[in-house]
């Protein structure tokens, strides 16, 4: 019987394997393992091809969103006890960096159509503490709408974009990345363009900003042992941004590849139990993850695994219910509480062929609880 697994990463590196192990091989026998050409390289072209002024390497996304709102405060944008409106059904990360920042995040309820955050909810969110928006690309899908960028504008907030999951997405010519102030970007393993390790990149137009971020990734440093700021270690290693510099080329064809497995999960899913992901424009969604909303959720990712096929649950519980978040726990969010109640993950990756796209497709068909 088919094995699909939920994403095979040997899979997606076999591809280009050569081309992976040459440029391992020259950060190897250059000596150079950080902050060196290969940084400076990485940099310059995912700064291109984001299309914004400074990209600035760091050591992965948490650090990336962290070290943006660090800055901010830093500058003097930003203080303690500043609000940060965020989605509430975002991975953990998103709402870590806030609070990590001595700073208040305030959840905001999705649209249950795009699972992104609700911009008719915003303004009533809104209070003389916010200061910044953190929106968040979830599952691949472009969040940020013309309405979120007129609130930011007319109330003077900072916009922040989490692209952990949305390399390469567009916003009319705009990639996300480079529709706010500053974007925290991820390039963990599994994420649409992923490092063999952690990875995390900051990108804005605003050089001061970049500035910042650079000393402060760097214990604070501008100058060797001089230490304007209580920094962090946070650096992308040469041998993750000469492998990242391999796979950013492939990245516009890879996500082309994920959207062909979409469109045939979206023509060839014929339940009446399953609810498919509303795809209201192709170029805003790279499909990072293909999510379906089911009531009987549990049951059906057991009968997918007893027919080989892997799905995972983006994700299970809601940050407002985590024992970390302690103190919202008796908040209430209806519809981000129902999505990761129904949630259920496809396998979704460059490297499914059509065949098991059509296995999943005829499976999932002949499902009846
Ligand atoms: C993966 C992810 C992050 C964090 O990235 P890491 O590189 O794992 O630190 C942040 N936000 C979202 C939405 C993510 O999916």
């Amino acid at each position: 019987m088919m094995q699909i697994p939920f994403l095979s990463l040997k899979d997606i590196t076999q591809r280009h394997a050569e081309e992976i192990h040459d440029a391992v091989r020259r950060v190897v026998d250059s000596g150079w393992y950080l902050q060196g050409a290969e940084n400076v390289e990485f940099e310059r072209r995912y700064a291109e091809y984001i299309n914004v002024e400074n990209a600035v390497g760091c050591a992965n996304g948490l650090d990336a969103l962290m070290l943006i709102l660090r800055a901010y405060k830093e500058q003097g944008v930003l203080t303690e006890g500043d609000e940060v409106i965020v989605p509430a059904n975002t991975y953990i990360a998103s709402i870590l960096a806030i609070t990590e920042n001595g700073l208040t995040p305030v959840l905001v309820e999705p649209d249950v159509n795009t699972y992104q955050i609700d911009d008719s909810m915003i303004e009533s969110a809104l209070t003389p503490r916010t200061k910044a928006v953190m929106i968040v690309h979830l599952y691949g899908q472009c969040a940020y709408t013309g309405k979120i960028g007129e609130i930011c504008k007319r109330y003077g907030l900072k916009l922040i974009e989490d692209n952990a999951q949305a390399h390469g997405c567009l916003f009319g010519e705009k990639r996300t990345g480079a529709l706010g102030d500053a974007a925290g970007h991820s390039f963990y393993p599994g994420k649409n363009l992923g490092a063999f390790g952690d990875g995390g990149m900051v990108t804005t137009d605003d050089a001061e900003l970049a500035e910042t971020v650079r000393v402060l990734s760097n214990y604070g440093s501008s100058k060797k042992y001089v230490f304007r700021y209580q920094g962090r270690n946070s650096r992308l290693d040469e041998i993750q941004a000469a492998i990242l510099g391999v796979k950013l080329k492939y990245l516009d064809t890879d996500n082309d590849l994920r959207k062909r497995i979409a469109r045939k999960y979206i023509e060839g899913i014929k339940n009446p139990r399953i609810v498919l992901p509303n795809v209201p424009n192709w170029n805003a969604n790279v499909f990072h993850i293909f999510p379906i909303l089911v009531e009987k959720r549990d049951i059906l990712q057991t009968y997918l695994l007893n027919k080989n096929i892997q799905t995972l649950i983006h994700y299970p519980i809601p940050p407002h219910k985590q024992e970390c978040y302690k103190m919202w726990n008796g908040l209430s969010f209806p519809i981000t509480e129902k999505i990761h109640r129904e949630e259920l993950s496809l396998p979704i990756s460059p490297t499914l062929s059509d065949e098991q796209a059509r296995y999943v497709i005829d499976v999932l068909n002949s499902w009846e609880d």
